[in-house]
């Protein structure tokens, strides 16, 4: 018998049970709120009898929703961890086979053995794939193993909301699940007495990363020079399982790189690896082009912070150049984020600003050049047309009586794609809201105020650029001979050659 001695009932959580997972709240950062509220399962797991003879009727099934890589998993560990007691795992996928019966002899045997050794935890992961909207009655298709495999899954389902309803009996084992897809889920499974808690578990905030960064980079060896809050700032959208990443692929690097513990260099070309991809070899842009290179992004950068400098001017500033071609991208710039609330209420100078930054690749250009410019600033000039455009459509702070279209997408926006690096969304970036509704007769009276509004921030930040000429030479000059250049290293050079440094005092 080919089966012989294959026990496809027995559940695979049960290799995963040891007495503890050894992971406590204190590994955990960015979800204080979800924290706070699991530390009543873990009163309860101390001392269920406590709770009963207390008449307190122990929490049923608490569902933890949110996007992945944020801490479900890890948060369920933690409250069987500080309870002490066993933690049984599994995917809903594992669940979903096409053998009949198999599907829920393993739900079965799951809760089986979680009631033996109660007090205990079943979680289960992903339990949209197990417990999506059953259909009702079953619909047939032509596909035998796609009906099979429906079918399946719907008795295990129920056999999973049979053993829900029958936890009575087994009390001390307290049933977790994770989704990040709660719209999917089978209505039944979310009616009150089965999951008495819905707790959602949301993306880190700047704090809540820098949290999650310190916790990680405690288990490696980091330098004390190393200031993670600035990392926390500048990722945004990044999740705990990104930012756990971000430390081993810099602790990667410092391995590599022999040093005795991992620098800041190492963080950022870490940054880099993870964004733009590694550094790419056999590419050679040859002197002229990295000049070209150097020159677009220098202007950029010292746009920002000549903006800062002179203007006041509340705009992202450079924090480091690079030249090293890395993945798809000839040279990277980052820009140091503002807090949160910089980004809330922009107003129009703040964004004119932003705008006259990304013209300054094309600025620095004709001021090094003359008229001879080239494609190398063509991804910024395509940045500042669409910056401009929205500040003519969608934000309309040109003119708050014409509004154009339907109100803006707000909540469409997910992706944050910065003038270089490509960021997962929060709440504020909007650099990539989708294309504003325009109507036909409008878009031609945009198209023209837009054309206006950009070349006078381009003469501007040509004007601007003249006016530091020197600081501008210099620091295109440190970036061709060290392919790096930092954000202070450039307000270096901007202490050092003011406005109108004759050019013949460069050294
Ligand atoms: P989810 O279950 O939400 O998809 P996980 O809990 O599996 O995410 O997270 C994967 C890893 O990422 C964790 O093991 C941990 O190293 C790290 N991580 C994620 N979120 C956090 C957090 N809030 N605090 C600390 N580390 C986290």
């Amino acid at each position: 018998d080919l089966w012989q001695g294959i026990d496809f009932s027995r559940s695979k959580a049960e290799a995963r049970v040891d007495g503890s997972t050894g992971v406590k709240f204190g590994d955990v950062a960015g979800i204080d709120e979800a924290v706070e509220e699991l530390q009543e399962l873990v009163r309860y797991l101390k001392n269920p009898e406590l709770f009963d003879k207390m008449g307190i009727k122990p929490p049923h099934g608490v569902l933890l929703e949110g996007p992945p890589g944020c801490g479900k998993t890890l948060v369920a560990k933690a409250i069987a961890g500080e309870a002490g007691v066993p933690f049984y795992q599994m995917a809903g996928s594992e669940f979903v086979e096409v053998l009949v019966g198999v599907g829920s002899a393993r739900v079965r045997d799951l809760f089986k053995r979680a009631k033996v050794n109660k007090p205990s935890v079943v979680f289960i992961d992903e339990i949209d794939a197990l417990a999506t909207k059953r259909q009702g009655i079953f619909k047939e298709s032509k596909d035998h193993l796609y009906n099979a495999a429906t079918q399946e899954r719907e008795t295990t389902l129920n056999q999973l909301l049979i053993e829900l309803d029958g936890f009575d009996t087994g009390k001390g084992v307290i049933f977790l699940a994770a989704t990040n897809r709660k719209d999917l889920l089978d209505p039944a499974l979310l009616r009150p007495g089965r999951f008495d808690r819905k707790i959602r578990i949301r993306p880190p905030g700047a704090k809540g990363r820098h949290d999650i960064l310190k916790i990680h980079a405690s288990k490696v060896k980091m330098s004390e020079s190393v200031d993670l809050s600035s990392y926390a700032q500048n990722l945004p959208g990044w999740s705990g399982a990104r930012l756990a990443q971000l430390v081993q692929e810099a602790a990667l690097v410092a391995v590599r790189k022999r040093h005795n513990s991992i620098l800041q260099s190492d963080l950022d070309d870490a940054v880099d690896r993870l964004t733009v991809g590694p550094k790419r070899v056999g590419i050679d842009l040859g002197y002229q082009g990295q000049c070209r290179r150097a020159t677009t992004e220098v202007g950029v950068a010292l746009t920002s912070h000549l903006l800062r400098r002179y203007e006041h001017a509340i705009v992202e500033f450079c924090d480091r150049i690079s030249i090293v071609p890395r993945g798809q991208t000839l040279s990277q710039l980052v820009f140091h984020r503002l807090d949160d609330e910089s980004y809330m209420f922009e107003r129009r100078p703040q964004l004119l600003h932003r705008l006259q930054v990304l013209l300054g690749g094309r600025a620095a250009e004709e001021v090094i050049y003359g008229r001879d410019t080239s494609k190398a600033s063509v991804d910024y000039l395509a940045d500042a047309s669409w910056l401009a455009r929205k500040i003519l459509t969608i934000w309309n702070l040109e003119n708050p009586m014409v509004i154009h279209g339907e109100p803006p997408p707000w909540k469409k926006s997910v992706k944050f794609v910065g003038p270089r690096l490509d960021f997962e969304g929060s709440l504020y970036d909007d650099y990539n809201l989708i294309e504003p509704p325009l109507n036909f007769k409008m878009d031609d009276q945009v198209a023209q105020r837009t054309e206006e509004l950009i070349s006078e921030m381009y003469r501007k930040t040509v004007s601007l650029l003249k006016r530091h000429h020197a600081a501008l030479l210099k620091t295109i000059k440190v970036l061709l001979d060290q392919e790096e250049i930092s954000g202070e290293e450039i307000e270096f050079i901007l202490n050092k050659y003011p406005p109108q440094t004759p050019l013949y005092l460069l050294e």
